[in-house]
């Protein structure tokens, strides 16, 4: 099938067009590579699709004409976005990249003659601070991110009614793994182990506990997505830990105490726990909206639609494992 992967030159994006590749599709991706964080790590990512054969077309949904790109395309999967929660990305940002750039798109996918796929990255924010499953909960985002994120779902399902192609909205738990945006908590948190700096945690963090998906897993169940085409069709399903880390997990309510109290003398020594005094809190700034609460995400609509296989959150938490984990 001819694929178009928007955001391709993303975190999340160029693991998906790899794997699309593998999968025999015909795979083209699409991304702006906007500064929300260093665009060389991006570049690396359109270099890495173009040792596989695969070409990132650097478009800007919100703004370029996106006709000759569609032509023949099959299959639209659109992750381009602006994410993440930080304060200091602007507003506009989000509405435009989010909001904006899909309307765009789907404007020019309208009559498409060949799309018979349209499968749009969403996010747990959309739930609001208790994100809870299953899919049907009622949403109440609590960040500029979520709210745009559900503006963009109601967007897609809108304009896919009329249309011969077909919506499925997939709803992402927390993406780690290789080529992470650098903005997140694990690589934040393994930058400072590696440079031997304390990772100061926002106040009430210690209780702040939140299910983690392997992109590998991820990027699985959105190519078994566009496989089960028939059956996914129409449906929102989450993607991501059927059951949030055990209340004493050391994946989530240990390892961040281990990193807030690492000190400079432990540096260079991943793996050892520091006596030291723990890293004072931080003060969550104004505006830093939208850190949701526990978080775990159904699996019901997911398996039945799918057939794709959820892991354990025990698994999913590998990247931070059980500390002091010499795997950090
Ligand atoms: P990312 O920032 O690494 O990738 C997004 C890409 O979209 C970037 O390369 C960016 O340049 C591109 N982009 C942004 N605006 C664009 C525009 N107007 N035109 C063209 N390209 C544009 O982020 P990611 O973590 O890979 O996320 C991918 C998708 O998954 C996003 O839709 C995000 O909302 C969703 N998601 C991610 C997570 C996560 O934990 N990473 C969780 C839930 C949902």
């Amino acid at each position: 099938m001819r694929v178009l992967v928007t955001g391709a030159a993303g975190f999340i994006g160029s693991h998906l067009a790899e794997a699309l590749a593998d999968a025999g599709h015909d795979v083209t991706g699409l991304d702006a590579l906007t500064g929300y964080y260093d665009r060389s790590l991006k570049r690396n990512n359109v270099d890495r699709l173009a040792a596989r054969g695969i070409e990132t077309v650097r478009l800007d949904l919100a703004a370029d004409p996106l006709g000759p790109i569609l032509d023949g395309i099959e299959g639209v999967y659109h992750l381009a976005a602006q994410p993440g929660l930080s304060p200091e990305t602007d507003r506009r940002a989000f509405v435009r990249n989010n909001v904006r750039a899909t309307e765009r798109l789907l404007d020019a996918l309208a009559g498409h003659p060949q799309l018979r796929a349209f499968l749009f990255a969403s996010s747990s924010s959309v739930y609001g601070r208790e994100a809870t499953a299953p899919e049907d909960a009622a949403l109440a985002p609590v960040s500029v991110y979520g709210r745009t994120k559900r503006r963009a779902e109601a967007i897609v399902r809108a304009r896919a009614e009329p249309e011969r192609w077909d919506s499925c909205v997939l709803r992402l738990f927390s993406v780690y793994g290789p080529r992470e945006r650098p903005d997140k908590l694990i690589p934040k948190a393994l930058r400072c182990a590696r440079r031997g700096q304390a990772f100061p945690l926002f106040e009430g963090s210690e209780h702040h506990r939140r299910s983690f998906t392997y992109v590998g897993d991820v990027v699985e169940g959105l190519v078994t997505a566009l496989d089960r085409f028939p059956r996914c069709a129409g449906e929102v399903i989450n993607l991501g830990a059927p059951r949030p880390p055990p209340p004493h997990s050391a994946c989530w309510r240990g390892w961040p105490r281990w990193w807030a109290g690492r000190s400079a003398s432990s540096a260079g020594r991943p793996g050892r726990a520091t006596s030291s005094a723990p890293a004072p809190a931080l003060k969550r700034p104004d505006g830093f909206l939208g850190l949701p609460r526990p978080r775990r995400s159904g699996t019901a609509l997911r398996g039945r639609r799918t057939g794709w296989g959820g892991r354990g959150s025990d698994e999913e938490c590998r990247g931070c494992a059980t500390p002091p984990g010499p795997r950090l």
